[in-house]
C-alpha cells in the first residue's frame, strides 16, 4: 500500500515537472540585451597608469549583466565576451543581430593624449560627429579594425583614420535612432544621479560597431583612464558598482517605456530636462575637451553642386554575397531574398539587393537584412559602372540640397 502511494506521488511529481517544463515558454524572456565589453585579448584598448581599458569594460559589463540576471527574469542577457579575449567589431554586431536583441550596449573607457585632462561620462549614438573631439573618439574606437586581417574587404574600404570615410554616417535616420538617443539620455541621467559623475552629454559619431547592429544601440564611455583620479575610480569596487547600477537602471527605464512591456503603457515623452540636456562641464578642462550638446543630426550646410543632375545620380545597392559561379534564383545561399541582381567584378558574381538613389532608404533596407546577411554592405553605381561609395554619398548629399 505504502509503495502504491509512493508511486502515485512520484507520478504526480513527474507530471508537474513536465507541465512546468512545457509551460516555460509562457514565462520566456521577452527582452534581450547584448552587453558588449569593448576590446579584449591582444587589443587592450586605452591604457592608463594602473590599468587597461579592456579590463574595466569587462568588469562593468559583467556587473550590469549580473544585476539584470538576478533581478529581471524576463530579460535575457547576451555577452559578446565574458573573458579576456579578442573579438572583431563585426563579430560583436553579429552576436547581437543573431540574437535578435532589443538593445545593444557597448561599454568603453575614454582617454586623452598626454597633457590633456577631462572627467566624466559620454554616451554615443550613431550619427555624424559635430565636433572634432567626437570624431577623435570614434576614430580611436574604430581603429581596432586595423588589427583584423581582412578589414579592407570587410568594411568596404572604410578607413577609420580618414575623416572622409565618416560622411557615410551623415544621413542615418532610422527608427532605431530615436530609441538609441532615448536610451543614451537615460544612461547619462543615471550616471549623473546614481553615480554622481560629470555628465558630458549624449553625442553622435560614426562608430562601426553601432553601424553594424540592427537594433537600438549605444556606446558608453565610462570615464577617462588617462586622468589619474578617474582611473582610480574606474578601478575601484565603488566605481564598478556605481557605473554598472547606472547602466542597469537605464536599461530598465528604457524597457519600461517600450510599448507592450509589462507595468507601463506607451513610452512617455522624455521629461523636459532631457530635451535641454546641457551637459555640465569641468571648469578645469581645456577647451579642446569641452562637451557640446547634440541631438539628432541635421544635414550640414548645403554644398553648391556643379553639373550634377539627378538623372545620372548614383544608385545605391546592397551587396549581399559573392560567388565564383552564377547562382539560380532559388539558390539556398540567397536565403529567399528576391529580387536580387548581380554584377561581375574580378571574375566573381557579386549579388546585390535593393536599388535606390536615396541613400537613407538603402541604409534602412540593409539594417533589415543584416540578420540574414551579416556582411551586407552598401555599394554605388553610376549607370552600369560601380563607383566609389564615399563619392556617391557626397553627391547624394549635394543633390538633396539642390
Ligand atoms: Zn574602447
Amino acid at each position: 500500500m505504502h509503495k502504491r502511494i509512493r508511486n502515485i506521488w512520484k507520478r504526480i511529481c513527474c507530471w508537474t515537472g513536465l507541465c512546468l517544463l512545457l509551460a516555460s515558454p509562457l514565462t520566456a524572456k521577452d527582452f534581450t540585451v547584448v552587453l558588449d565589453a569593448g576590446h579584449g585579448g591582444h587589443d587592450a584598448g586605452a591604457v592608463g597608469r594602473i590599468s587597461k581599458e579592456k579590463n574595466i569594460n569587462l568588469k562593468v559589463a559583467l556587473a550590469v549583466g549580473r544585476l539584470l540576471e538576478q533581478n529581471c527574469r524576463d530579460v535575457e542577457v547576451v555577452y559578446t565576451r565574458k573573458t579576456d579575449k579578442f573579438i572583431p567589431l563585426h563579430g560583436r554586431a553579429d552576436i547581437a543581430n543573431r540574437a535578435q536583441a532589443d538593445l545593444f550596449v557597448s561599454i568603453h573607457t575614454n582617454s586623452l593624449p598626454k597633457g590633456k585632462i577631462a572627467r566624466g561620462t559620454e554616451t554615443y549614438t550613431l550619427g555624424l560627429h559635430r565636433t572634432k573631439e567626437n570624431l577623435a573618439v570614434a576614430q580611436k574606437e574604430n581603429s581596432v579594425i586595423l588589427i583584423e586581417s581582412d578589414y579592407k574587404q570587410r568594411y568596404a574600404g572604410f578607413n577609420p583614420n580618414s575623416a572622409e570615410s565618416y560622411i557615410m554616417f551623415e544621413f542615418i535616420q532610422d527608427k532605431n535612432m530615436k530609441q538609441s538617443v532615448r536610451l543614451a539620455q537615460s544612461i547619462q541621467r543615471q550616471f549623473r544621479t546614481t553615480a554622481r559623475r560629470n555628465d558630458r552629454g549624449v553625442r553622435q559619431a560614426g562608430f562601426l560597431v553601432l553601424h553594424a547592429t540592427s537594433m537600438p544601440s549605444v556606446l558608453v564611455e565610462l570615464g577617462y583612464i588617462s586622468t589619474p583620479d578617474e582611473e582610480r575610480y574606474l578601478n575601484s569596487a565603488q566605481g564598478v558598482s556605481d557605473l554598472s547600477r547606472s547602466i542597469y537602471n537605464a536599461i530598465l527605464d528604457y524597457k519600461r517605456r517600450q510599448p507592450g512591456t509589462s507595468g507601463v503603457g506607451e513610452p512617455a515623452d522624455l521629461p523636459a530636462e532631457d530635451s535641454n540636456n546641457l551637459p555640465t562641464e569641468d571648469v578645469s578642462e581645456e577647451s579642446e575637451s569641452r562637451a557640446e550638446p547634440e541631438k539628432t543630426p541635421e544635414p550640414t550646410a548645403p554644398v553648391p553642386s556643379q553639373s550634377q543632375t539627378t538623372a545620372d545620380a548614383p544608385v545605391f545597392k546592397i551587396q549581399i554575397l559573392t560567388s565564383s559561379t552564377r547562382l539560380k534564383t532559388n539558390d539556398r545561399r540567397l536565403k529567399g531574398l528576391a529580387p536580387v541582381e548581380y554584377y561581375v567584378e574580378g571574375g566573381l558574381y557579386k549579388y546585390t539587393y535593393g536599388a535606390s538613389t536615396d541613400y537613407n532608404e538603402v541604409y534602412r533596407t540593409r539594417k533589415q537584412i543584416l540578420a540574414k546577411f551579416k556582411d551586407a554592405f552598401i555599394i554605388a553605381f553610376r549607370g552600369n559602372e560601380k563607383m566609389n561609395v564615399q563619392q556617391a554619398i557626397k553627391e547624394f548629399k549635394q543633390n538633396k540640397h539642390k
